[in-house]
């Protein structure tokens, strides 16, 4: 039989006022933003917080803007919200395919990107392309604001490097260079609502003449967390890519991955599938720059 226990929901209109709920409730204290990872876990008795802080409320949390260059996405931002912000998919559009990916349209009508990175799954399906892009994310806590990239953000299976009392505010993205673009491709049994058996984000800067001058590439769920893969960036930058830069490109990506063997796939079906992935996802951001 479920224990019935007495939960406090507070729904602050402030950042600080979040905060100083944090910091003063002695208890377990979760963050609310969609609830679509929350809830499930409240549900099935994996999360049991004395307190949920309630962050859509919050109007910095529901920010969506563009100044300079540079994106900030509220925590709270939905997924839905993000699908249909034309100007952020023309720069983004890696980052995009991974939010597209998150559950079916009703679940990303709630979902936000924020919760995504916070749930810090290995599979979920924003974070390589957030990484991938460069981005940041935004924290706040009792003594100010501090930013770390999304790669450092995220250390493990549901672990992140917010300290107790602090709270991811947005993720912000750099200044989009000119001739870049980005993929996001995941592998999954079925075509929706699965979670990913591998997946691939990336993002490649081209010069006129067709020479590679950036790129970053991430893999995830095949790993603790997602992992950003130099050597990968490094077999791809100076280069024309042609198909034996390609098939360095690919060999690299599979000699990053170290991936468990589970019911979703074996370890050398997932090493297998995710140069192929790699590939069409390289082939997709270089597509979208033509
Ligand atoms: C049917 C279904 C299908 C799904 N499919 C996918 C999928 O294909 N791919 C995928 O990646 N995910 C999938 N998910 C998981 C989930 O929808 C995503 O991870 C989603 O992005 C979570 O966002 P949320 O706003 O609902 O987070 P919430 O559930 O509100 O929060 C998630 C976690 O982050 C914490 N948190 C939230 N916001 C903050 C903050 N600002 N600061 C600090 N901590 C915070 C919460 O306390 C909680 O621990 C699916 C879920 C369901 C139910």
């Amino acid at each position: 039989m479920k224990r019935v226990k007495k939960m406090q929901y507070e729904s602050p209109k402030s950042i600080d006022d979040a905060i100083s709920l944090i910091s003063n409730s002695p208890g377990n204290v979760r963050l609310l933003a969609g609830g679509t990872d929350l809830l499930v876990q409240m549900q099935s008795q994996v999360a049991d917080p004395d307190l949920v802080i309630d962050i859509k409320n919050i109007k910095e949390m529901k920010e969506f803007k563009k100044e300079d260059g540079v994106y900030t996405v509220g925590a709270a931002v939905t997924g839905m919200e993000i699908i249909e912000h034309e100007e952020f998919g023309s720069d983004w559009p890696g980052v995009v395919d991974g939010v597209k990916l998150i559950g079916s349209i009703q679940i990303k009508g709630r979902a936000s990107m924020g919760g995504n990175l916070c749930n810090a799954s290995p599979a979920a399906d924003s974070i390589p392309a957030m990484i991938a892009s460069g981005a940041s994310a935004v924290i706040a806590g009792p003594n100010g604001r501090r930013e770390v990239l999304v790669e450092d953000f995220i250390k493990g299976p549901g672990k992140t490097s917010l300290k107790s009392n602090e709270i991811l505010l947005s993720v912000k993205f750099p200044i989009k260079k000119p001739n870049s673009s980005g993929a996001y491709l995941r592998f999954t049994p079925r075509t929706e609502m699965d979670i990913a058996v591998v997946g691939v984000g990336i993002n490649v800067t081209m010069s006129d003449s067709g020479i590679c001058e950036e790129a970053k590439v991430s893999i995830g769920a095949v790993a603790e967390k997602a992992l950003v893969v130099e050597d990968a960036a490094t077999a791809l930058v100076g280069n024309k890519i042609t198909d034996e830069i390609i098939e360095n490109f690919i060999s690299k990506v599979r000699a990053s991955a170290r991936p468990i063997n589970d019911k979703r796939g074996t370890v050398d079906f997932r090493i297998q599938v995710i140069g192929v992935i790699a590939k069409r996802a390289l082939k997709m951001a270089l597509e979208r720059i033509r």
